[in-house]
């Protein structure tokens, strides 16, 4: 099997941070298989919470699996039509996307290794990283189901889940413990602020929004796979643990 150059290759020691975006469910609401941009609709917050991001120099990239290419329900045009559409209302509201990353693959049959760039593997994250500069372990990750949180953990990142009722299965393996919780994306945004703010000993933009969450949990230690509890439920947020199904 040919090896992939985005798995085995040297990434960037001294890049940026970036916070990378899952698309449906999280950037915006889900309707499978869309590539309609007239379907386009944005979640709570979203537009704000990534102007915030962008203000505070996070360059945002997309990472989208979208096995409807595999299956036949759309093609690549049509998926780069929809990127475009999407690309351009963040503009009209001065958001800038640094990159669209997006797995064509459907998902692994049984016994199948599958391909390495479908969430929750970090073939994406990685590809990105290389060609972006990007630092992943000072990068974040945001998806609203636990694939998004292991891809970006299996990438180096720190997480962020947007819980907001489209994860179903609540397989808790270490790897799939975000490292915190939101109920938007503004929420998102100002736990991924408060944080770096707090790792790099700067003044946080949000002092009030919560307990020290590097004192609260394995933040420090990203990719430990430490799971990350007590921090919004401290802040009187929801609650961090995984609801009983
Ligand atoms: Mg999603
Ligand atoms: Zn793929």
């Amino acid at each position: 099997m040919a090896l992939n150059l985005f798995d085995v290759g040297p990434l960037p020691a001294a890049g940026r941070p970036a916070v990378f975006l899952d698309k449906d469910g999280t950037l915006v609401e889900d309707v499978p298989y869309n590539v309609d941009p007239a379907l386009l609709r944005f979640t709570d917050r979203a537009i704000p919470a990534l102007q915030l991001l962008q203000e505070q120099g996070y360059p945002l990239i997309i990472i989208s699996n979208q096995s409807g290419i595999a299956r036949g329900y759309f093609d690549q045009a049509a998926l780069d039509r929809l990127a475009e559409a999407l690309s351009a209302q963040l503009r009209q509201a001065g958001i800038t996307l640094a990159g669209f990353y997006a797995c064509p693959h459907a998902p692994p049959e049984p016994g199948e290794p599958g391909c390495s760039c479908r969430k929750p593997r970090p073939g994406l994250l990685r590809r990105a990283a290389l060609e972006h500069g990007i630092d992943l372990t000072r990068s974040w990750m945001v998806g609203d189901i636990l694939n998004d949180v292991e891809a970006g953990r299996r990438a180096g990142c720190k997480t962020v889940l947007l819980d907001v009722g489209n994860e179903t299965e609540w397989d808790m393996a270490p790897l799939r413990q975000p490292h915190f919780r939101a109920r938007h994306l503004m929420e998102a945004a100002s736990f991924i602020l408060d944080a770096d703010a707090r790792a790099t000993g700067q003044r946080s933009l949000f002092p009030d929004a919560l307990p020290d969450p590097l004192a609260a949990d394995g933040l420090l230690q990203v990719g430990s796979g430490l799971p990350a509890t007590g921090v919004l439920a401290a802040a009187g947020g929801m609650p961090v643990s995984a609801p009983a199904l």
